[in-house]
């Protein structure tokens, strides 16, 4: 079979390099996009260290989505099997107070995306879609079929370029396209080379745990200790990057399937786990106590959001390989061999 060429856009960042690092020990070739406005350029290079062999099957090109004519250059200089997209922007908090900031870089960058994919004839896409679509859930496990919400305009980007990539495939039925909907992605590559490097203070629950372990922050606050959950924290469907990442690799071969047009998959493990599970965990993984605070909730938080996976089973043959004991363990490996990330102490607290 021919060696399949995959444009990877965000692919230094966090799921983007654990991805472009299965792609390469699976034979692809791999070009990546990415402005590393939240990553750095090391992460490719310790992706290519990773690579061993298949090292010269990746290129780097550091541009903005934005920027057609840049992007219309990497079009013209190759052709792509297909593309997957995880550049955008995260961060929930920022999002609600920058909405500008949010529609501008994850829906224009989208759609010029999507406009040159189109002018170079590559109709093949995966997308980088989220569990936050679900809203706050009415029950657990959420199913594909779930309706769709949005409590942030970070979420609401999400949900717009579902609904793009459903009209463009409703409109022109030669486009493939897979939207992944990932839950709780942590953990790191087993080797501690690669992770996840956040810029300023974390958002999400095992960053911030990480750095509390590694002395760069005080304590951890647990929002909200009155769920109706087994010990009142809020649960969530954490998943092992490694195995999201492998989760692509499945998608991409579903693609070649004659019969896909737009499909959606969740990306989960199917089982939930508290704040103070995970914490627990992390402790037994690091050998680290760390110093809790209970907090009020964080407003918009749901209580409890774990996936179906029967879908993703059946039809990508993808199964979440790792529990939680390896996602903290490959965690704090990442973050004793790396405690300012890709950075150094001076740079840590760079901002947007
Ligand atoms: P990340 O910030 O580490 O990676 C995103 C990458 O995209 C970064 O390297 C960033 O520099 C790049 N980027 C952003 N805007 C760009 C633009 N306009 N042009 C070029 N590059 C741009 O985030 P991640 O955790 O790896 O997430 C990847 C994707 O998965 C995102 O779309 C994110 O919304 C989605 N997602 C993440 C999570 C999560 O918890 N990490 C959960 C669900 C969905
Ligand atoms: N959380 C917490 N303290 C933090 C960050 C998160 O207690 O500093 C909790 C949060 O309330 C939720 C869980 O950890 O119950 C996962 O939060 P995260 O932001 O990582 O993911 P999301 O809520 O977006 O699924």
């Amino acid at each position: 079979m021919a060696v399949k060429t995959v444009l990877v856009t965000g692919g230094a960042g966090y799921i983007g390099s654990h991805t472009v690092l299965q792609l390469l020990l699976g034979g692809y070739k791999v070009v990546v996009v990415d402005n590393l406005d939240n990553s750095s350029e090391t992460a490719i290079k310790r992706v290519k260290e990773l690579a061993g062999k298949s090292k010269s099957n990746i290129s780097f090109y550091k541009l903005d989505l934005r920027d057609r004519a840049a992007l219309e250059k990497v079009f013209s200089s190759k052709k792509f099997d297909a593309v997957i997209h995880f550049a955008g922007l995260k961060a929930v908090g920022e999002s609600v107070h920058k909405p500008l900031v949010y529609y501008d870089n994850n829906l224009i960058g989208t759609i010029i995306l999507f406009e040159v994919m189109a002018a170079h004839g590559c109709k093949k896409l995966v997308f980088s879609s989220s569990a936050t679509v679900y809203g706050w859930p009415k029950e657990v496990p959420c199913t594909e079929e779930f309706p769709l919400s949005a409590a942030n305009p970070y979420g609401r980007t999400k949900l717009i370029i579902e609904e793009i990539c459903r009209d463009i495939y409703n409109a022109e039925s030669e486009w493939k396209i897979i939207l992944l909907r990932y839950f709780n992605p942590v953990g790191a590559h087993p080797s501690g080379s690669i992770g996840e490097d956040p810029r300023g203070i974390p958002n999400n629950l095992m960053p911030f745990v990480q750095q509390v372990a590694v002395g760069r922050l005080p304590t951890l606050k647990v929002f909200g200790t009155d769920y109706k959950t087994r010990d009142g924290t809020g649960i969530r469907d954490y998943i092992h990057v490694v195995d999201l990442a492998d989760g692509h690799i499945a998608a991409l071969n579903k693609l070649d399937d004659p019969n896909i047009g737009c499909e959606v998959y969740n990306l989960g493990t199917g089982k939930g786990t508290s704040v103070l599970e995970m914490v627990k965990a992390f402790e037994q993984a690091s050998e680290k106590k760390i110093p809790l605070v209970m907090v009020g909730r964080r407003p918009g938080d749901a209580e409890i959001v774990y996936a179906s996976t029967g879908k993703a089973a059946k039809e990508l043959n993808w199964k979440a390989k790792y529990g939680i004991d390896e996602m903290c363990r490959d965690q704090w490996n990442w973050a004793s061999k790396n405690p300012y990330g890709y950075g150094s102490a001076e740079n840590s607290s760079k901002k947007r």
